[in-house]
């Protein structure tokens, strides 16, 4: 037991029996306890010991690292000073002058100062210009300073921030910002200007301002009378169109009132020819004749012109085959071409298709034109035409069409002149030659519309390239091209084509025909005519004396003018049509009839068609179209044509001359060369439109006429044509191969013509 313990004990229990047991056992049970409780003590004080080593060292730790990262914020922080943009600085006091203790930041370097230069050193580094300390002195009175300076070396226009620290009340240090304002400066003084100038426009303007009203006052008034004018423009134009439709109608008018002599002038002259006359008495009818064709040309190409200027003419789009229409073109010129000892030739690139959408017609107008020039001014020599095909683009094409001919050509100043209407140039030979100069202004118009454009080269004495270029379309039809092919293969093989038949005016039963005309001499010349093709025939003055005729004889045939006094020709048909309807069989029924009318204006076949009419026949009448018009489908069937009795061509011509003698043959041959080519070119017309009856009637007048001359192939085809009416479909192909059958047959009718004329008696 410890002995200081023992003593303890023992100096409290002095008197107690110091050998108690007891005693002895409570001393040594406080003597083991006051040992562990030593043991304990020593165990604590080096677990002490130890915790606190273990704690300087962590604390050394934890001191090195708020170093580093005391460093590394500093280091951080320094580096974002020296990257930010102005110049952060500090400067303390140091007895009456101010010393920079850091300067950092990117501006230091524009400014051209390294921060060493400048820490520890005077302000002057930083601010040269020494009136500026002033503003120091101020902050370290506690008072925040602002300034601007400009750097002289750099240029750089500065602004200073200054701003005091303190400790209690007493400044320390002063915290600086240099920032760069020199584009601010900048913006400011521009600002400055503008708002200057500004203010001295509005001043300006201010004193224009009486000026600027007046002019405005001054358009005010000219707008006024710029719209007057305008107005009085517009008042103008619709006054100049409407004297212009006002021309056109007294035109068409006028060609429609001279065409009526016109009919009685040339048909009877053409009856005249055909009486026995002599030598001098047939030149002079023969001028007349010429003379009144002549006439009616140029009354044509008035017509014409008037019906394009007045918007009436309308295109008939349609499908069309080029090479038999240039090839009909040059056909129906070629003869008027030998008479001057030109020859025409056509040549259409292989790459040209067959089929396009155009409209017949009127391209084949324009192509007559061109080659009639051609051959009226060249003496002798060739005529080209020429097709090119220029672009494609899908079924789009751009064609070119060129007439050449090797004539007298036009001089430079007269080729602007062209296309104008009523221009001739070269004026004595183009007057010589005739025309009325409205050719060329007509083609023009005509290639407008149909989506062109024309034009000229031609150098005097050597000839001209009349030229024009058309945006159209192509069609794909295998077909039609085949048969066109075949049907030019045939050209010129014509003993097929020539099967033997009877004429088949002549077959008919005579007729019962009312003529109703007003007028006497045409009433006359269709008397004449219908004496000549065999039937008889009454006359009537009006439509209402026409209506009485038929109600109380009955005909086969009316031959109805359109316009008369009382009762105009559609009102007498519709009144006939309106009391045949009660009636629904009789002798009189039923009853064709057959307008006669020399209007040739838009609408007028469909007006004569719609008020009942069977057929049209424009004046002047010619006795083909008369014969053809009369043979129209008839209630009797038609004769088979192989039980018609058998000839040939040159039997069917002879027994022609026979009969009616050689002038009728004569003319009804020249009638069948001039009216076939129009009469192929309607067909073709019609032979994918939708009026069948019109395309049947055609075909048979066309069948009719063949039937003449014995042109069997020709007839059957006719015929044939007229049966198809009932199908649908197109019939392009099939009248492209009458097209070519009287290509090959024409040279010989051309042959037998002049067979006639020569031997025939004067
Ligand atoms: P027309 O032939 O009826 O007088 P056009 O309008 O067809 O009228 O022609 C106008 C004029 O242009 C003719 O009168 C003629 O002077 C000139 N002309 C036309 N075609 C030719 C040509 N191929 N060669 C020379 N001159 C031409």
């Amino acid at each position: 037991m410890n002995p200081l313990l023992q003593r303890q004990i023992r100096k409290y229990l002095k008197g107690y029996a110091p050998n108690d047991a007891r005693m002895t056992m409570f001393l040594d049970a406080v003597s083991r306890a006051y040992e562990e409780l030593e043991e304990n003590n020593k165990l604590l004080s080096h677990t002490l010991e130890v915790a606190s080593l273990e704690l300087t060292e962590a604390n050394e730790r934890i001191r090195r690292d708020a170093d580093n990262q005391v460093c590394q914020i500093s280091n951080y922080f320094e580096h974002t000073l020296d990257l930010q943009p102005n110049i952060i600085f500090r400067c303390r006091k140091n007895g009456s002058a101010f010393q920079v203790t850091l300067a950092r930041g990117e501006l230091l370097k524009r400014l051209d100062v390294h921060k060493q230069q400048i820490e520890q050193r005077g302000l002057e580094v930083l601010i040269p210009d020494r009136t500026k300390w002033e503003f120091f002195e101020r902050a370290w009175q506690g008072k925040d300073q602002r300034f601007d300076f400009a750097s002289p070396q750099s240029h750089v226009i500065c602004q200073v921030s200054l701003h005091s620290l303190k400790e209690g009340d007493r400044v320390v240090e002063l915290i600086g910002i240099i920032a760069d304002i020199s584009a601010q400066k900048t913006v400011e003084d521009k600002l400055r200007q503008s708002s200057e100038d500004l203010a001295r426009r509005a001043r300006e303007l201010e004193q224009k301002r009486p000026i600027m009203l007046s002019m405005i006052e001054d358009l005010d008034q000219s707008r006024t009378s710029v719209e007057r004018e305008r107005d009085r423009a517009n008042a103008l134009a619709s006054e100049a169109e409407a004297a212009n439709r006002a021309k056109s109608d007294f035109l068409a008018m006028m060609s429609h009132e001279i065409r009526t002599p016109m009919n009685a002038i040339i048909g009877m002259t053409n009856l005249l020819l055909d009486t026995p006359l002599n030598m001098q008495q047939r030149e002079f009818a023969s001028t007349v004749s010429r003379s009144g064709e002549a006439l009616l040309e140029i009354i044509n190409d008035i017509l014409d012109f008037s019906k394009i200027e007045a918007g009436q003419l309308r295109l008939e789009i349609d499908t069309l085959e080029l090479s038999p229409l240039v090839a009909g073109t040059l056909n129906l010129l070629d003869s008027r071409a030998k008479e001057k000892g030109v020859t025409l030739s056509m040549d259409i690139a292989s790459d040209v298709p067959r089929l396009l959408r155009s409209d017949d017609g009127r391209l084949r107008q324009v192509l007559v034109n061109l080659v009639s020039n051609g051959i009226k001014f060249t003496k002798d020599g060739e005529i080209v035409v020429r097709v090119r095909r220029l672009a494609i683009e899908g079924p789009r094409i751009r064609l070119r069409f060129e007439v050449q001919d090797s004539g007298i050509g036009i001089s430079t100043d007269d080729q602007s002149q062209l296309f104008q209407p009523f221009i001739q140039v070269n004026a004595g030979i183009a007057r010589k030659h005739g025309g009325t100069g409205l050719g060329l202004a007509i083609s023009r118009r005509l290639v407008d519309l149909l989506g062109g454009r024309i034009g000229v080269h031609s150098t005097p004495g050597i000839g001209s390239v009349f030229w024009f270029e058309l945006e159209t379309e192509t069609v794909q039809d295998p077909s039609a091209r085949h048969d066109q092919a075949v049907a030019h293969e045939q050209k010129h093989e014509g003993a097929e084509l020539f099967k033997p038949v009877e004429g088949e005016i002549r077959d008919k039963k005579t007729l019962r025909i009312l003529v109703v005309e007003d007028h006497d001499t045409n009433r006359r010349l269709a008397l004449l005519m219908l004496e000549k093709l065999g039937h008889r025939a009454d006359v009537a003055g009006n439509g209402q004396e026409a209506v009485e005729a038929w109600e109380r004889y009955g005909y086969d045939v009316i031959l109805m003018d359109c316009q008369m006094p009382e009762m105009d020709g559609f009102e007498a048909t519709r009144e006939i049509r309106r009391r045949a309807a009660t009636r629904p069989t009789g002798p009189n029924l039923p009853v064709k009839i057959i307008a006669l009318t020399a209007n040739a204006l838009t609408g007028d076949r469909e007006r004569c068609l719609a008020c009942g009419m069977d057929g049209y026949i424009s004046k002047p009448v010619r006795l083909e179209a008369l014969a053809a018009a009369l043979g129209q489908p008839d209630p009797a069937p038609e004769p088979a044509p192989t039980a018609l009795p058998s000839a040939t061509f040159e039997t069917s011509v002879a027994q022609l001359r026979d009969e009616l003698g050689d002038d009728v043959t004569l003319e009804l041959l020249t009638l069948f060369l001039n009216d076939t080519p129009q009469r192929l070119v309607e067909l073709r017309a019609l032979a994918s439109g939708a009026d069948r009856k019109t395309f049947g009637r055609a075909a048979h007048s066309l069948a009719g006429s063949c039937g003449v001359f014995g042109l069997d192939a020709m007839r059957q085809l006719g015929l044939e044509l007229e049966k198809m009416t009932e199908q649908e479909g197109d019939f392009t192909a099939v009248v492209l191969k009458l097209d070519a059958m009287f290509l090959a047959i024409r040279p010989r009718l051309e042959h037998f013509r002049e067979t006639i004329s020569k031997t025939s008696p004067p």
